[in-house]
C-alpha cells in the first residue's frame, strides 16, 4: 500500500490506487496530482459530495463548463491548490470580485493575508467603491486598493 501525506486532512493516509481520470487525456496529470496528494478517504469524501454538487446544481459533465465548476469545486474541496489558505490562488490572477455590497469589479490581485486582499489595475481605471486605497507605489503598483477579506462575496479568476 502506497501512503501520502494529505494535503486536505494534513494525515498520513492511503493514496488513491489507480488514477481516477486515466481514461482522460486532459486530465491524467490532475488524476496523477491527486494520486500524490491526496489521502484515498477524502477522495472518497469528495465523490460523495460531488454527487449532491451535481444533483443540486444540476451539472452536466459532458458540457465544458459544468465540467469546471466541477473541477474548480474538486480543487478547493481537496484543497489542491492552496497549501493552507485557498485564496492564495488567486495572487497574480485577474479576479472578478463581487462585495457584499453587491459591488461587482474585475482586477489582479496582488497579494493575500489573512485579513485582507489587495488589488490593483481596476477595470475601467478607477478603484471600486467599498475598496480601500493604498497609498500609490505601494506593492510597486498604482492604484491599489484592498479590501477585508470578509467583505468578499464571491471571487473567481477571470479567464483572458
Ligand atoms: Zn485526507
Amino acid at each position: 500500500m502506497t501512503t501520502v501525506r494529505c494535503v486536505r486532512c494534513s494525515q498520513e493516509g492511503a493514496s488513491l490506487t489507480s488514477n481516477p481520470f486515466r481514461s482522460s487525456e486532459a486530465l491524467r496529470a490532475l488524476g496523477e496530482q491527486l494520486q500524490r496528494s491526496v489521502c484515498k478517504p477524502c477522495y472518497d469524501a469528495w465523490l460523495q459530495t460531488s454527487v449532491k454538487l451535481v444533483n443540486d446544481s444540476k451539472l452536466d459533465l459532458r458540457d465544458e463548463r459544468s465540467k469546471d465548476v466541477w473541477l474548480t469545486q474538486m480543487r478547493a474541496f481537496l484543497n489542491l491548490d492552496g497549501g493552507r489558505d485557498p485564496w492564495r490562488r488567486f495572487v497574480d490572477k485577474r479576479v472578478r470580485v463581487e462585495t457584499t455590497s453587491k459591488i461587482v469589479t474585475t482586477a489582479t490581485v496582488l497579494r493575500v493575508d489573512d485579513e485582507k486582499i489587495w488589488l490593483s489595475d481596476f477595470e475601467g481605471g478607477a478603484i471600486a467603491r467599498g475598496f480601500a486605497p493604498t497609498q500609490k507605489g505601494a506593492d510597486g503598483a498604482s492604484g491599489s486598493a484592498t479590501i477585508l477579506r470578509d467583505f468578499v462575496l464571491t471571487i473567481e479568476e477571470v479567464r483572458t
